[in-house]
C-alpha cells in the first residue's frame, strides 16, 4: 500500500487537480480576479512550524507550474528568513500567519501594535495583501477577535480567508491532524460548510477529483510539516549547504 501525506502523494494531487482543468493559485490571486464559471482551487499553506517543508512544497509546485500562498508566523518555529526568500523567489505569495492576540494575552491594544509592526516585517519580504489567523490551539484567545475593534483593510490587507471566502461556494479541504477535515481534531480551524464530502486518505480525494465530483472552487489549505518522504533531511543539508557555501565565499574574500 501507498503511503500518504507524502510529497509525492501531494504532487499526484495537485497534477491530478491541473488534469482536471483547475487553475491552481494563491489567494491573492484568487480574490483580485474574477473566477466566476472557472475551475480554481486555492493553494494555501500555513507554516505552523518546520518551514524547511514548506520550500518542498513550494519547489513541487514551481516545478508544476503553479503558484500558491504561504503564510509565516513570527515564531521562531516558522519564522525563518532564508526560508520565506527560498519560496517568495519560487513565485509564491507570502502572506503573515498572525496570532497577535494569542501572543498579547488577549490585549487588543498591544495586540494591534504587534500585528502593525509584524506586518512590516514580512513585508521586508513580499508586499503581504492578504493574512489568515493562526488558530492558537492551547491560547484562550482567538486571534479573530482583534478584528472587533480593528480593520486589516486600514493596514492595507485585502482579504482573509475566514472572513472573506463564501464557503457555502468555495469546498475548503485541510490535512488537520493528517487527515482530510477532520473537524474533531481542531479548535479553530474549521468553516461553515454545506459540502458533505468524506475522505478518508488522499487517495480518496484524489478519486473524487477524478470522477469530477468536487466544486468549481476549492481552498486547499495544508500544512507542509506534515507532508514528507522522509527526505526531510534533504532540504535542511541545502540550507546547511548554502550556509557553508556563504560562509566559504567569505573566507575566500578574506584571502
Ligand atoms: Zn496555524
Amino acid at each position: 500500500m501507498k503511503r500518504d501525506f507524502t510529497l509525492q502523494t501531494y504532487r499526484d494531487f495537485l497534477s491530478c487537480a491541473i488534469e482536471q482543468g483547475y487553475k491552481l493559485t494563491t489567494f491573492e490571486d484568487y480574490v483580485t480576479n474574477d473566477y466566476s464559471g472557472k475551475k480554481v482551487m486555492i493553494l494555501r499553506h500555513d507554516v505552523d512550524r518546520l518551514p524547511g517543508n514548506s520550500l518542498d512544497t513550494a519547489r513541487i509546485q514551481y516545478q508544476l507550474g503553479v503558484r500558491g500562498s504561504y503564510y509565516f508566523r513570527v515564531v521562531p518555529e516558522s519564522y525563518h528568513p532564508l526560508m520565506i526568500e527560498k519560496i517568495r523567489d519560487l513565485g509564491h505569495e507570502i502572506g503573515y500567519h498572525y496570532e497577535d492576540m494569542a501572543l498579547n494575552n488577549g490585549d487588543k491594544v498591544k495586540a494591534i501594535r504587534a500585528f502593525e509592526k509584524n506586518l512590516e516585517m514580512f513585508r521586508g519580504y513580499y508586499p503581504v495583501k492578504t493574512i489568515c489567523m493562526h488558530g492558537s490551539p492551547l491560547s484562550k484567545w482567538d486571534n479573530r477577535l482583534i478584528w472587533e475593534d480593528y480593520n486589516y483593510r486600514d493596514y492595507g490587507i485585502i482579504a482573509e480567508p475566514y472572513f472573506d471566502v463564501d464557503f457555502s461556494k468555495v469546498l475548503y479541504i485541510t490535512d488537520t491532524g493528517r487527515q482530510w477535515n477532520r473537524t474533531s481534531s481542531s479548535v479553530r480551524d474549521k468553516v461553515d460548510s454545506p459540502f458533505k464530502f468524506k475522505f478518508s486518505s488522499t487517495f480518496d480525494l484524489i478519486g473524487a477529483l477524478r470522477n469530477n465530483e468536487l466544486p468549481d472552487h476549492i481552498m486547499q489549505n495544508i500544512h507542509p510539516q506534515r507532508w514528507n518522504d522522509g527526505l526531510a533531511g534533504w532540504s535542511q543539508e541545502l540550507v546547511v549547504q548554502n550556509m557553508k557555501n556563504q560562509v566559504k565565499r567569505i573566507i575566500v574574500k578574506l584571502r
